[in-house]
């Protein structure tokens, strides 16, 4: 039940959003610089951010040259290249809003390893550097096999590794508790432990059904609704392609002199590590079991984190000891399509969701594309 001073206070909006993960913190932040008076609240089911945001790997990555050269295969030179550019704005965003300290910004490059079988040929890589210039300013990708040697990785399996002078990487936990702090810092309400049941469009208004503890079901009322759930999204629309995906994953204890720095892929990008200081995060392996995976249950899969320990013993880490310290899982959203879904799905309601495995780089430009198609609606 609640209180006449809740229900005057918490009751109505100009606009709720639905999800605290990057994308909903970063559409009420755009919302809030473009117009502070807007009376904007966030609406979180988690008691801090409990989605993909705060559960990934923390790459803050565009592609690496085989995803590139395969997204040009699938979609043609001009999309695959607007999706890079997208990435790489929508990071510099992230970066400029919070400052680098911020979320823990490293840019220590990486690369992609390539075993016996796989090739990539020279003017592949040319021709990805020429068309790349125009956005980086600098050659991005090299052949440089000796580093397979001098980062330990194993040289029996692995016969070819591109270097990528521009990756990056953020500390995660870091880079959301802060954008959270900033959003609020902008007057923004966020109610945690809020889980939506419901979303109607009523005349000019649009009736948002909250289930609060301890209060229980109330409903809350707003101009506009931004859906920003990721792969739960389907749940109140049904109609989008949206297919939830899990990503395994898991981090070593410290290993004394780790011999490499940076983030790197193989396995055309299904498995993916990196440095995080003196430990390891490997993830990944979501194409050993695509039908199991195809899941919002947050859940370990034991042979996926099986196969991801052999990997990490056998490929990345052949001559160091290293014991496991966690575990974990969460959930990504795909479809058939690569690019994210910006769009106005019913009246004065919109989604802002399927951002794949590249939240980090995108989530902030999402935010504003959102932001902007609101403000142009009459917000
Ligand atoms: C294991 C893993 C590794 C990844 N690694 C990387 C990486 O290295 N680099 C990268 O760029 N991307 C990576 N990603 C992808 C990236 O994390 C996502 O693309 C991004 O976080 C999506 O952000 P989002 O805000 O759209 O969704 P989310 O962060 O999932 O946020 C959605 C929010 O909605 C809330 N919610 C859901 N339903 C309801 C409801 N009914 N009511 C109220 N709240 C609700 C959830 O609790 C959640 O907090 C990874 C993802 C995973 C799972």
């Amino acid at each position: 039940m609640l209180s006449f001073w809740e229900i005057n206070t918490f009751g109505q909006y100009d606009v709720a959003i639905i999800g605290s993960g990057i994308t909903g913190l970063s559409l009420a932040c755009s919302l809030k610089e473009k117009n502070p008076k807007l009376k904007i609240v966030i609406i979180e089911r988690g008691t801090f951010p409990a989605g993909a945001s705060t559960k990934n790997a923390g790459f803050a990555c565009f592609g690496s040259a085989c995803e590139i050269l395969s997204d040009i295969k699938l979609m043609g030179e001009e999309q695959a290249l607007a999706l890079v550019e997208k990435r790489v704005k929508g990071l510099h965003m992230l970066r400029a809003r919070l400052g680098d300290d911020k979320l823990d910004y490293l840019e220590q490059g990486g690369g992609e390893l390539l075993f016996k079988n796989e090739s990539v040929e020279p003017d592949q890589i040319e021709y990805l550097n020429k068309l790349l210039y125009n956005i980086h300013l600098k050659e991005v990708f090299k052949f440089d096999t000796g580093k397979i040697n001098s980062y330990g990785f194993n040289q029996d399996l692995f016969s070819g590794f591109i270097s990528n002078s521009c990756e990056g990487q953020i500390d995660t936990g870091l880079a959301m508790h802060n954008l959270w702090q900033y959003t609020v810092s902008l007057g923004v309400d966020i109610m945690n432990g809020a889980n939506v049941d419901e979303i109607d469009a009523h005349n000019d208004e649009v009736h948002i059904i909250v289930d609060l503890q301890p209060s229980g079901r109330y409903i809350l009322k707003a101009k506009k609704v931004a859906v920003c759930t990721n792969a739960f999204t389907g749940k109140f629309f049904p109609d989008l392609d949206i297919a939830p995906g899990r990503g395994q994953i898991l981090i070593t204890q410290p290993i004394p002199n780790l011999k490499f720095k940076g983030i790197f892929h193989f396995d055309d990008g299904y498995f993916y590590f990196r440095d995080y200081y003196d430990r390891v995060i490997f993830g990944g392996g979501r194409n050993m079991d695509f039908k199991m995976e195809t899941t919002t249950d947050i859940a370990l899969n034991e042979d996926i984190q099986q196969r991801l320990s052999y990997y990490l013993k056998e490929l990345i880490l052949p001559h160091q000891a290293f014991e496991i310290d966690h575990r974990w899982a969460g959930i990504m959203a795909f479809g058939k399509d690569k690019t994210p879904i910006v769009k106005q799905v019913d009246k004065n309601i919109y989604a802002a969701c399927r951002l794949n495995g590249m939240g980090i780089a995108i989530g902030s430009l999402i935010g504003e594309e959102l932001a902007d198609l609101m403000m142009n609606d009459k917000l």
